[in-house]
């Protein structure tokens, strides 16, 4: 783009809360083939809730409402502890609460945030942990008031010899709702089941929608399981096989550079830290305005309102500034 065309298309656009960054932005933000949208923070609010709470004496249970529940029909997709009856169930519960949230503690992860404010919220006394250790896009690892704890996926339990498998009905179910499942384990036990919802953005699903109808493929792209990443694309109308999930954060860029090795021009739009080197790798990045600063570092582009439906104002702007060069 010539300056005075680039300077045209920023200005209006700053005006609508989209901010460009360097001149040939705008020139590479024509002719984009995909977009791929990070799920958590990006597509959702990433404002996650603690929702479920199992311990092992629910692992078999069916579902507490099983859709039918005198008086509580409508209340299969609430956001409400859900698990089968259980016997000391109170103080089971808190128990495997009050280990977890101590745990997480030492996290700054959003799930770890939902799960300290879930146990607060429920009463729960928390422990400050006495060690702790991050496992970047498996879990976390602890140690609280003498126990060793872990919080986090099927790997990382897989990975202290714990079988998460007595968990695996409870699991899937809890990823078929679209929430993500974690597992927690104490001394070597399987100790139960946490799950977090996240709401997804008001615009997500007619973002994607107008996306595809000028021809633009729409993906996803997660650390979260499949089953939790398909049951979102599912609801936002993303096709099954554009869904790449279960990504490390250090393999999130080597997904991009995947999906442009044919020549796709993509557009990646994300927000955490670990979304930074894929924005970076994508022929676009855009970041959610109130998202990591590395993020905001990393990207072309920065969503200001933090509305998926600004990416389409990018497009838009890129177009019309491309018609006054030529
Ligand atoms: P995302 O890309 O969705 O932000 P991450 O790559 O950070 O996800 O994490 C991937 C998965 O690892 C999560 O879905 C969760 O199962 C597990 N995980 C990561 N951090 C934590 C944590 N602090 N506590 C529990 N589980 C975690
Ligand atoms: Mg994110």
């Amino acid at each position: 783009a010539t300056p005075a065309a680039t300077m045209v298309g920023s200005t209006i656009s700053a005006r609508n809360g989209v901010l460009f960054k360097g001149s040939d932005v705008l020139e590479q933000s024509r002719g984009i083939d995909a977009v791929v949208f990070d799920k958590t923070g990006t597509l959702t609010h990433g404002e996650m809730e603690l929702t479920d709470v199992v311990t092992p004496t629910g692992f078999d249970q069916p579902r507490a409402d099983g859709g039918v529940t005198p008086g509580n029909a409508d209340d299969t997709d609430s956001a409400v502890t859900d698990r089968g009856p259980t016997l000391d169930a109170e103080f089971d519960d808190q128990a495997l609460l009050g280990a977890a949230a101590s745990a997480e503690r030492g996290s700054e992860h959003p799930l770890a945030q939902a799960i300290v404010d879930g146990a607060r919220n429920r009463g729960v006394e928390l422990s400050t942990p006495e060690t702790f250790e991050n496992v970047p896009g498996h879990g976390i690892r602890a140690t609280v008031d003498g126990s060793a704890v872990l919080v986090g996926n099927r790997k990382l339990l897989a990975d202290a010899d714990v079988a998460p498998d007595p968990a695996t009905e409870v699991m899937e179910r809890l990823e078929r709702e679209g929430k993500t499942a974690m597992l927690v384990a104490i001394d070597g036990e399987l100790a139960g089941v946490l799950a977090t919802a996240d709401k997804v953005r008001e615009s997500a699903k007619t973002t994607i929608k107008s996306l595809q109808d000028r021809g633009v493929d729409t993906l996803l792209l997660t650390g979260d399981t499949e089953r939790t990443a398909r049951a979102v694309a599912g609801d936002l109308g993303i096709d099954p096989e554009n869904v790449r999930a279960g990504v490390l954060p250090d393999d999130k860029a080597d997904a991009i550079e995947a999906i442009q090795a044919d020549g796709t021009r993509a557009m990646m739009v994300g927000d955490g830290v670990n979304d930074a080197p894929a924005l970076m790798s994508a022929h676009v990045g855009i970041a959610i305005g109130s998202g990591t600063d590395v993020a905001i570092e990393s990207a072309d582009v920065t969503l200001m309102r933090d509305d998926p439906a600004d990416v389409l104002k990018v497009l838009n702007v890129a177009d019309a500034t491309i018609e006054k060069v030529y």
